[in-house]
């Protein structure tokens, strides 16, 4: 039976680098694509890293329960698109790559969902992952890092949990427990 993964983490733990990471090495797993009201950053492309869809195009397919979850950050939608998934999973595991509480909500409501988080190895080493990466102001850096700690706090409610210090150990933990 093809798997329900999720996968969550701080901005800047390396969680996407992981889950791309997952499905280069295993054919029988792939990544779902979330709807986002957020504009694309350099390098993103509709499609790909998300549908970039306007406002009340989402509101429009949250009142048709169009969404598994979805929530609201940095004054922008976020949303597991329902349909999307429960097509990929007839062939594929898919990995959600959702924040902390859309990955409880997930759980709510497919209960046989695994529920992984990946932690970094400091909280210091987060904000200079994100300060490196360079496509935010300092402020909004310092906002990510509060929702940060809260995420962290959640930690116990996940079915699992990696520490990101080493990409390649981190990917086969991953890797390891999707396979289990
Ligand atoms: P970013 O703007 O950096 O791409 O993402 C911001 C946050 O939104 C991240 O924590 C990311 O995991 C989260 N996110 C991305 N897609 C979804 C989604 O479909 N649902 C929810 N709840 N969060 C998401």
């Amino acid at each position: 039976m093809n798997k329900l993964v999720v996968i969550s983490g701080p901005s800047g733990v390396g969680k996407g680098t992981i889950a791309k990471a997952l499905i280069e090495r295993n054919k029988d797993m792939a990544l779902s694509i979330s709807c986002t009201t957020r504009a694309p950053r350099i390098g993103e492309k509709n499609g790909r890293e998300y549908f970039f869809i306007p406002k009340e195009e989402f509101k429009e397919k949250i009142a048709n329960n169009g969404f598994l979850e979805y929530s609201e950050h940095f004054e922008n939608y976020y949303g597991t698109p329902k349909d999307f998934v429960l097509e990929k999973l007839k062939e594929k595991t898919v990995i959600l790559e959702i924040d902390v509480n859309g990955g409880l909500k997930v759980k709510e409501n497919m209960p046989e969902a695994v529920l992984i988080m990946i932690l970094p190895p400091s909280l210091e080493e987060v904000r200079n992952r994100l300060i490196k990466r360079n496509t935010e102001s300092l402020e909004k850096i310092e906002k990510r890092m509060q929702r940060i700690e809260f995420e962290l706090g959640k930690k116990e409610q996940y079915d699992y949990s990696v520490v990101n210090d080493k990409l390649q150990v981190a990917i086969e933990e991953v890797e390891n427990i999707i396979k289990k």
